[in-house]
């Protein structure tokens, strides 16, 4: 049974339309400038494109969006209008009435941009050395939120991030860990940008230097001390994205080779008049229609409230390793025109390079998976 109507489809249009109006034309000014700017969040909010859904069968319409986003071709912009629809889960989940207002409902307009901070500097894959650390003081009724959070989506542009840190003064890491909301527009919240990174240019990537930030103790999202039960739910969310998100950067990758090898000439024969080549482009377009079949039936399993970490985990390694494969094969068949910096399949390969250790290494997701499995 196709999991997409005609009425996804027109929604798929619409969203085309859309990013073809506000994204495209300015991203390369966006990955020169490091970071999208503030206008275009309120242009995005006020066309209904960051007020998505989280869950339920109107999960799709969020699903296609994010393959859309994807499909324009450039990931740290991806990466910058979804890394915050993640973050925004854990409020969607757990928000109180008055973080919804002061922090969702502002974030879904494009008034509020959001991260999420959880990696840290010798915490990356291994959560359980999360170092940071926010106390009580239970006369002021704060937390004192002190650490570094690092390589942070939108860190340098976020009005606050959804921060995974410890709030126990006897557990360490994740074990003791709570997840809050941390407003970063505070002298003792710093951003540090992350000069010349090798792809992911609009990102915005920074370095957050907590020292002693006061967060109310109702930041808290969810109960104190249950950092772990959410995150691994809204951790499988995430493969889930970053797996739909990795499908529409490789069927952009793969059209850009399809196009290519048609029409780029070796003496009087196309690239595709090659049997080798037509065989590497075969794969890679079989290989993407099979990931495309999985992401959406995994977008419908979630849609049912029925995701598990075997399929989020699997998705985000085949697609995220399609996507790198693809941005190979796309750099190799465009020969020295590809390694010019500012050609499109050197873009591609920049920011496919990271796909697969980003939202999880999928080192470990294969551990996941193969402990999901049941083996
Ligand atoms: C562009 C970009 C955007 C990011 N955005 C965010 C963000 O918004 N918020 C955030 O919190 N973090 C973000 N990160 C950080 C990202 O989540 C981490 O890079 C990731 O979790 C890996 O951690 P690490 O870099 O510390 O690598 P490490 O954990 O040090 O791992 C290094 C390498 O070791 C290998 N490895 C790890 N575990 C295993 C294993 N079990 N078996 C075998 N090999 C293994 C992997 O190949 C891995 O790449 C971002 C990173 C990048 C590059």
């Amino acid at each position: 049974m196709p999991v997409l109507s005609a009425a996804h489809e027109a929604f798929r249009a619409r969203v085309r339309d859309i990013l073809g109006e506000i994204v495209t034309p300015n991203a390369d000014i966006w990955e020169e400038q490091r970071r999208i700017p503030t206008t275009a969040w309120k242009a995005l909010g006020d066309r209904g494109l960051l007020n998505l859904p989280h869950k339920g069968p109107e999960f799709l319409e969020s699903a296609i969006f994010c393959e859309e986003v994807g499909r324009t071709g450039y990931s740290g912009i991806r990466s910058a209008i979804c890394v915050p629809y993640m973050a925004l889960w854990y409020l969607q989940q757990y928000g109180s009435p008055e973080q919804r207002r002061d922090y969702l409902e502002p974030a879904q307009r494009g008034e509020k941009v959001a991260a999420l901070a959880i990696s840290e500097p010798n915490a990356g894959s291994n959560l359980a050395r999360l170092a940071t650390q926010a106390l009580l003081d239970a006369d002021t009724q704060k937390y004192r939120l002190t650490g570094t959070k690092t390589t942070v989506t939108n860190g340098m542009v976020a009005d606050f991030a959804v921060a995974v840190v410890s709030t126990s003064p006897t557990v360490s890491g994740l074990a003791g860990a709570s997840v809050m909301i941390a407003d970063l527009d505070d002298d003792n919240a710093v951003r540090r940008t992350i000069e010349e990174p090798l792809g992911y240019r609009a990102t915005g990537l920074a370095t957050l230097h907590f020292d002693g930030l006061a967060v109310p103790a109702g930041n808290l999202l969810g109960p104190r001390g249950r950092a772990l039960p959410q995150l691994m739910r809204g951790l499988d969310f995430e493969r889930l994205i970053v797996g739909i998100l990795a499908l529409g950067s490789a069927t952009y990758t793969v059209d850009l080779l399809g196009a290519h090898i048609r029409t780029h000439m070796i003496g009087d024969t196309p690239l595709s008049g090659y049997q080798s080549v037509r065989h590497c482009f075969a794969e890679l377009n079989g290989q993407l229609a099979l990931v495309r079949q999985y992401a959406y039936w995994a977008a419908r399993q979630h849609s049912l409230g029925c995701l598990d970490t075997f399929t989020a985990a699997t998705l985000k390694i085949k697609a995220t390793e399609l996507e790198f494969e693809a941005a190979v094969a796309c750099l190799h068949y465009y020969g020295a025109r590809g390694y010019e910096q500012n050609s499109i399949p050197a873009r591609l390969y920049r920011d496919a390079v990271s796909a697969p250790f980003t939202g999880g290494t999928n080192e470990l997701l294969k551990d996941l998976a193969f402990e999901a499995g049941g083996a």
